[in-house]
């Protein structure tokens, strides 16, 4: 069986205290409701980690993540973090490749192939996202490009590498726009990662690759969107901000 995960991703929202004061509901809700095996992760902005990652622990179904990370191992690069920066502080999880790195910081599949080596290599699970523009659904060009993502991105790593990612679809007209994928739009995509997964590695380790769906997961649609048979949890923005939210989408996955 693939592991369930629900992760948020807080984005550039909450300042320290806030985030704090979030987090320890979210870690007292889950404790108290959550009953399934599903694991629930917070990608917080950096500054938040070190704190949150304290809190944590001791709670196995929490875990904490960053939501980038450069590519180098270390260096002349003012204002950045390295993977090794991020692991030394206890997290477990990196975002790479989310559309709005995409778009607003010019972040290309080569660049992120050499981040998600760098962040393996310091033994985090990068969080690969994926997923097409409007523009492209509409030019029905969805497939392809979301081909070009996974051969160009990830496709480069040996099987044994490749079955630490986490797969996020997230396709980019539904992000932060309140417009959800349908449950079908959504699994014929993650059946379509899967078997590219499989054409590429085997049967085996595509089973075994867990591929979240993000845009507009909100509590009322978690549920069908995680009933579909390869959607295998959620990648959470706006809704992640609010203890109560995230944790219904936690539960709406048991
Ligand atoms: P929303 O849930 O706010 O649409 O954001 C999705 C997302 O970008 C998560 O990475």
């Amino acid at each position: 069986m693939r592991k369930k995960i629900i992760a948020g991703n807080w984005k550039m929202n909450l300042d320290y205290n806030e985030g704090l004061g979030v987090f320890t509901e979210i870690i007292n809700m889950v404790k108290d409701e959550v009953t399934g095996t599903q694991e629930a992760v917070i990608c917080s902005p950096f500054i938040h980690i070190n704190s949150l990652v304290q809190l944590a622990k001791g709670y196995n179904k929490v875990s904490v993540g960053a939501q980038n990370a450069h590519q180098a191992e270390s260096g002349a690069y003012t204002g950045e973090i390295s993977a090794k920066m991020i692991k030394s502080i206890g997290a477990a999880y990196v975002i790479l490749g989310h559309s709005e790195r995409r778009q607003y910081f010019g972040e290309t599949n080569e660049l992120l192939a050499k981040k998600t080596d760098t962040v393996l290599k310091h033994d985090l699970r990068p969080i690969f996202c994926i997923g097409e523009t409007l523009q492209e659904r509409e030019a029905n060009e969805h497939f392809d490009v979301i081909k070009s993502q996974l051969v160009e991105g990830v496709f480069h790593l040996e099987a044994a590498e490749f079955s630490k990612l986490v797969l996020a679809y997230e396709p980019v007209w539904a992000i932060g726009t309140g417009v959800t994928a349908t449950s079908a739009q959504a699994q014929e995509i993650h059946e379509f990662i899967r078997k590219e997964i499989a054409a590429k590695y085997s049967q085996e380790v595509a089973d075994a690759t867990t591929i979240l769906y993000g845009g507009s997961c909100n509590p009322k649609n978690a549920a069908e969107l995680f009933a579909q048979p390869d959607i295998d949890g959620g990648l959470i923005g706006g809704a992640s901000l609010k203890s109560r939210d995230f944790v219904d989408i936690v539960k709406a996955y048991n």
